[in-house]
């Protein structure tokens, strides 16, 4: 039969979904019950890939028979991801990091040596791995029965012939945290993060009890009272956030960790669910307990095997020992999570996007409103925070909203994590109370590496700015950044010292944006690609004129900020010619 699948592929479905036969044996599943499958669409197309390698046409046809999905709407969705291939592709796969970061530490060698050892085949390059501390960096994917993804950190060019055959067992380098006040940071390298006992020895799970103590209402007010805003790079008021939904009538209600971090430069939600892991479960638990809800998704980026991994050993666990399922703490407060995996698409930590993602869709941003409060999730009131600002949770709820508002600034309490990387002595993760100044936090991780000249910071990400060694005392709070006409963002301090070529990280930077747009919208998905050219044509005006209109005229905050960068290194000359 044409485009049949192979008994592998039927068997990575079936493990996924059960096989026909159980289903049949259950019920009747036809019509709308089979629809509401959709939601396993990514799970389906995720199984097939980790097992084979790539979705081939007779797989992907025996997904669509058995989730009742037309087969040109999953096509549209395989093809959405850059983590699968639907032309055959040898079952290991090394994935090797091109971002700034990474070309910031060599990655154009790598690359170099990739292309003239393995030729076209076997390597890709991707958009940042999200492992900046450790840059160059690469992840291994060997399909199979038992599929491995291995992050690798400091690769060079002499690693190449071994990448493929024999990935280096678990290398990806010294983890460097640090910072002048450890909060959400504070348990990292002293516990083991797979043991809830050690995660309650260092105070886990008290925050949990308390909330359950005082009730869903006085969680939302001590967490508005403690004026905690989204550590993602929108800065909205959680706890105005959670009322909504709280209030929301219509039912059920969700709640989502988006740990979809893909900002070129971020690595900080990454590290917390990988050395942290209770804490993001406890904290999402709080959550959707105050606001009503009864299950919850954890949307993880596809690039972080390790992150996937502990946050399911830490829910299996806490589900074993009564911390989720339906009688948490024995309170009778009913409770669960599970873990998603994203497939490479940076426009998937929008929100409404990660919605669609999950329900089996392309990751395209949805018009708002309505809110996701209102509409999110399955269209239901959805409440969706950062894996940073869910840390945060557990503090506020331990220490009283008053302790954490008095750290910082008026406008910007707490403390803020920032993933400090680039040409940078020691990258790393540093939590500073806000008001600390670029200057404080770049002398934290060791100053510019071998004691060059700094050129200039990208503050925020690829959807931040470039900001010159004159920014160096700016306090880093949202009100100062914004008046500076920069940003937190998403909490990327990244050096580039004056032997950097930023003609390349720039063009780097205008490729990622044209690479991610989803292309709904014509000013972002024609503005991303033209952009580039004008950058390359060196035209200032008309890249000055394209950014106005994409960030006027664009759905979603990606086309509203693909020009940030660009247009602020043109400010600072960063591409003239000598200018170093
Ligand atoms: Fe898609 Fe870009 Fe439009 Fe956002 S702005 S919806 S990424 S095309």
């Amino acid at each position: 039969m044409k485009d049949a699948p192979t008994a592998e592929e039927i068997a990575a479905v079936d493990a996924l979904v059960g096989t026909q036969a159980q289903r049949d044996t259950r019920s009747a599943h036809g019509g709308k019950a089979a629809r509401d499958d959709r939601h396993l669409l990514l799970p389906a197309l995720h199984a097939v890939n980790d097992r084979i390698g790539w979705i081939s046409a007779g797989a992907l046809n025996y997904i669509c028979r058995r989730l009742t999905v037309p087969p040109a709407d999953a096509f549209g969705v395989a093809t959405f991801y850059h983590m699968f291939s639907l032309e055959p592709r040898p079952a290991t796969t090394v994935h090797v990091c091109d971002d700034i970061a990474c070309l910031a530490n060599g990655a154009a060698d790598v690359c170099a040596a990739m292309e003239e050892h393995y030729g076209r085949t076997s390597w890709e390059r991707s958009p940042c791995l999200g492992m900046c501390d450790h840059a160059p960096a690469a992840l291994v994917i060997k399909a199979g029965a038992e599929p491995v993804q291995q992050p690798l950190g400091h690769v060079h060019a002499a690693d190449v012939p071994s990448l493929v055959d024999m990935p280096r067992d678990g290398r990806t380098g010294k983890l460097h945290v640090g910072g002048t006040q450890l909060r959400l940071l504070r348990r990292i390298g002293k516990i083991d993060p797979e043991s809830l006992d050690d995660y309650r020895a260092h105070g886990g799970y008290a925050a949990l009890r308390r909330a359950l103590e005082i009730g869903p209402d006085a969680v939302i007010a001590e967490i508005a009272a403690s004026k905690l805003v989204g550590r993602g790079g929108a800065a909205f008021p959680t706890g105005r956030k959670m009322e909504a939904v709280a209030r929301a009538a219509a039912h059920p209600h969700y709640v989502i960790c988006n740990a979809d971090e893909s900002e070129p430069g971020t690595f900080k939600d990454r590290i917390l669910m990988e050395q942290d892991p209770f804490a993001i479960v406890e904290a999402m638990t709080i959550s959707g307990i105050a606001t009503g809800c009864e299950h919850g998704y954890i949307y993880v980026r596809g690039e972080y095997p390790v992150a996937v991994q502990r946050l399911q050993r830490a829910i299996e666990q806490a589900r074993r020992h009564g911390f989720l399922g339906h009688d948490i703490m024995e309170r009778g407060v009913r409770f669960d999570l599970e873990v998603r995996r994203g497939a490479g698409a940076y426009i998937c930590g929008e929100e409404t996007a990660l919605f669609n993602s999950i329900e089996g869709k392309r990751g395209e941003p949805r018009n708002k409103p309505p809110f996701p409060a209102q509409a999110g999730l399955f269209g239901k009131p959805t409440l969706v925070n950062n894996v940073e600002t869910l840390a945060c949770i557990p503090e506020i709820i331990t220490e009283g909203a008053q302790t954490f508002a008095a750290i910082g600034t008026s406008g910007s309490t707490g403390t803020k994590l920032y993933c400090v990387c680039g040409t940078v002595a020691r990258a790393g993760l540093y939590e500073v109370p806000f008001g600390t100044t670029l200057r404080e936090l770049i002398d934290l991780a060791g100053g510019v590496r071998e004691n060059r000249k700094l050129r200039t910071v990208l503050l925020g990400g690829a959807a931040g700015t470039f900001v010159g060694p004159d920014s160096l005392d700016l306090p880093l709070t949202f009100e100062d950044t914004r008046a500076a006409g920069t940003t937190v963002g998403s909490g990327v301090v990244m050096l580039f010292d004056e032997s950097i070529d930023m003609a390349q990280i720039v063009t780097r930077i205008a490729g990622f944006f044209r690479d991610e747009s989803c292309g709904q919208c014509v000013p972002c998905r024609v503005g991303t690609v033209r952009q580039q050219e004008a950058l390359r044509r060196g035209d200032a005006a008309l890249i000055n004129e394209i950014a106005r209109a994409m960030r006027d005229a664009s759905i979603c905050g990606l086309g509203q900020t693909a020009a940030n960068a660009v247009e602020s290194a043109l400010t600072l000359r960063l591409l003239d010619k000598g200018a170093s």
